[in-house]
């Protein structure tokens, strides 16, 4: 009746692995440490070489120290690799992406229980996997070409879950108490397209503006070409409701390696659609992602990307060293660059993402920014995806006005 939950990888994969954890806790089963669980799941991912080692690496590890309990593995990583994943040690089933609906069915048997069998357990509650904020995910899969991912193999083409379940489950999860709720999905943007003409991100965005509660949605990664101006419109509209906070991936600010990338859409249009977030929303974090390093990139071109992220108004820059991805186009391109090469160039554009966060940190000092705690309740997280110290006598999941101190001890990210 003990299981443990081990995630990896994206906000899609921690939607996922709360949905399941919320199933198993309401049919009383116990989460503990791996080294105690009877059951632990692995929810991998496979976006780097790395993400694939480092799960390999995890399941191992489970099996060394409780090798008794049984591991299923679930994820991008075993949906790419099922037979390199099945060869592991104390591996008892792989349930595929594409299966992933079905993985409370599949656990609750190896806990002694069935399915919807209740109601001795808990309804999911702020805290549930550590994490203070409820991830609701709309969609799933991805039907884009980018030429170096490997997602839409994984995780197959991209589908909308319909309005009113997402609706359905907001309104459940904010009665259980959430007061803040990331809405992802693998390809968001995407949201609407399979359903009905009448169905777009801007018209799911406007049907959470008008959901009932005292909640606030913070919306995950967005691909530039999906951060459409109706959009912002909705997000800017209903301040108290959204997140001063967006996620653009630019994964390249030369449009030679935009192309190769497949990516549909110029450095120029990117930097416009930055401005206009930074022109709407003075104080908001804008996010992005960049692939350092990627087949063909020269010293020039890399040259590039760090000048125009150090001219960028963007807050901070997860940068993500090349790596191929078997069956992708990019695996077969020429012009593989040196790992030493990679790696170098990704220091110095981390460096850079660092004066960025500072510098955002620096110019927040002082504002009063509405946050949520975390944790125990002695950090809160802003809106604008600041770390603060919460005034004492405060629980998790409270909302709170803070004024932005200096730098000093906190970190300019939460995670
Ligand atoms: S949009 Fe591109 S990078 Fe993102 S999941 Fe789809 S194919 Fe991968």
């Amino acid at each position: 009746m003990k299981y443990a939950v081990v995630t990896f990888g994206c906000r899609v994969n921690q939607a996922d692995s709360l949905g399941v954890e919320a199933a198993l806790t309401a049919a009383g089963a116990e989460a503990v440490s791996c080294e105690r669980a009877d059951v632990v799941l692995v929810n991998t991912c496979s976006v780097t070489a790395s993400a694939d080692q480092g799960a390999r690496q995890t399941i191992r590890r489970i099996h060394r120290e409780n090798p008794d309990a049984r591991i299923v593995v679930t994820g991008c990583f075993a949906s790419r690799a099922p037979g390199d994943v099945a060869a592991l040690p104390g591996v008892s089933a792989i349930v595929p992406n594409l299966r992933k609906d079905a993985l409370a069915a599949t656990l609750l048997p190896m806990l002694g229980r069935e399915p919807g069998e209740g109601p001795c357990g808990r309804p999911p509650s702020p805290g549930l996997m550590g994490r203070t904020a409820w991830t609701l995910r709309a969609q799933t899969g991805c039907s884009e070409t980018c030429s170096y991912c490997i997602i839409p193999t994984t995780r197959g083409p991209s589908r909308s879950r319909p309005l009113r379940d997402v609706l359905d489950e907001l309104a459940r999860v904010v009665d259980a108490g959430y007061r803040e709720v990331a809405l992802t999905g693998v390809h968001l943007g995407a949201w609407g397209r399979d359903l009905g003409a009448a169905d777009t991100l801007a018209s799911l965005l406007d049907a959470l503006a008008h959901a009932p509660g005292d909640f606030r949605v913070r919306v995950s990664s967005l691909e530039p070409m999906d951060c459409t101006p109706a959009v912002l419109d909705v997000v800017a509209a209903h301040p108290a409701r959204f997140a001063a906070h967006l996620h653009l991936p630019l994964q390249h600010a030369c449009d030679d390696m935009l192309r190769a990338m497949q990516r549909p859409y110029t450095r120029r249009a990117f930097a416009a659609l930055v401005d206009d977030v930074r022109r709407r929303w003075p104080d908001a974090a804008i996010g992005s992602d960049v692939i350092v390093g990627f087949p063909g990139e020269t010293d020039a071109q890399a040259q590039t990307l760090a000048s125009y992220l150090e001219r960028s108004p963007l807050t901070h820059v997860h940068v993500f060293p090349y790596s191929d991805r078997p069956g992708t186009v990019a695996e077969a391109m020429p012009g593989k660059v040196a790992g030493p090469v990679v790696k170098a160039r990704a220091s110095r554009l981390r460096d850079i993402s660092r004066q960025l966060s500072s510098a955002f940190r620096r110019s927040q000092v002082g504002r009063v920014r509405p946050a949520l705690t975390i944790g125990d309740g002695h950090v809160a997280v802003t809106d604008n995806y600041l770390k603060v110290p919460a005034p004492p006598g405060l629980a998790r999941n409270a909302w709170v006005d803070v004024e932005v101190p200096p730098l000093d001890g906190v970190a300019a990210e939460p995670d």
